[in-house]
């Protein structure tokens, strides 16, 4: 039996493959991140798949009675013979996403089922493909943390040979750049990639300082979901 981590669109709809359409369409249950962004993307395709949410992996299943009792749902379901698929709210499950505590549960609970990725976008590897930085190989950060460590991994941004990847927010890119700026040497480049795959889709590149400038200038454009890279040493 199969169990499918299905990656979906980053923005452009049209960015999803045939066979993730046709696990969509079969399998008995689509698992989502939340249900309501994800039934865009069936009513756009025609696919009547049944629906429920996930829970985050914030929380150690067995600290919270009601996520413990979803993940054993899900668990049951599997065991009955349903075929499900796990979807996120966009792009690939788990890459900074919910989903790896559930994939790992199911791997603990039935060794011979065959968890299978359905490789598609991601928007770690969307960027990098666009910037023009060395990607053969690339530090991946995830989000920074707000407050612990984060000076600690900037120091260790400013340091690396490799090129260095991390999402960020829109709440969070202005003091992120400025950040940037204190910790990197003047002419090391930066790039951002912004709303990847959508209408205001754009990537930037400059000093540190060129591109808090960018943003700084066009307040506008301050807005969105961002990635940021910076240039190995
Ligand atoms: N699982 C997703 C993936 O595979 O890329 C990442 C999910 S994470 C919760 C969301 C973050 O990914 C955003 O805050 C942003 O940093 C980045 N991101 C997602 N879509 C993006 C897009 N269209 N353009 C730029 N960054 C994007």
């Amino acid at each position: 039996m199969n169990f499918y981590v299905v990656a979906t669109p980053i923005g452009n709809l049209e960015d999803i493959t045939l066979r993730a359409l046709r696990i969509l369409k079969e399998v008995d249950l689509i698992l989502c991140e939340d249900t309501r962004v994800t039934s865009r993307l069936l009513v756009k395709y025609e696919i009547g798949t049944a629906t429920i949410s996930y829970p985050s992996d914030s929380l150690r299943a067995g600290h919270s009675p009601a996520k413990s009792s979803k993940i054993d749902k899900i668990l049951d379901m599997i065991e009955s013979g349903k075929t499900l698929a796990l979807v996120s709210d966009a792009g690939t499950p788990t890459i900074s996403d919910p989903g790896s505590l559930l994939v790992s549960k199911i791997r603990e609970s039935f060794p011979d089922i065959k968890i299978i990725s359905i490789p598609g976008p991601s928007a770690v590897v969307s960027a990098l493909a666009a910037s023009g930085l060395p990607a053969s190989d690339f530090l991946f950060l995830g989000f920074l943390p707000h407050k612990k460590g984060r000076e600690t991994l900037f120091k260790e941004i400013a340091t690396s040979k490799r090129t260095v990847v991390f999402y960020e927010s829109s709440h969070r890119i202005l003091k992120t750049l400025e950040a940037l700026g204190r910790h990197l040497s003047t002419e090391r480049q930066v790039v951002i990639a912004r709303e990847l795959t959508k209408i205001y889709e754009e990537v930037i590149s400059g000093t540190p300082s060129e591109v808090l400038n960018y943003f700084e200038q066009n307040t506008e454009k301050v807005k969105g979901e961002f990635v940021v890279m910076v240039k190995g040493k």
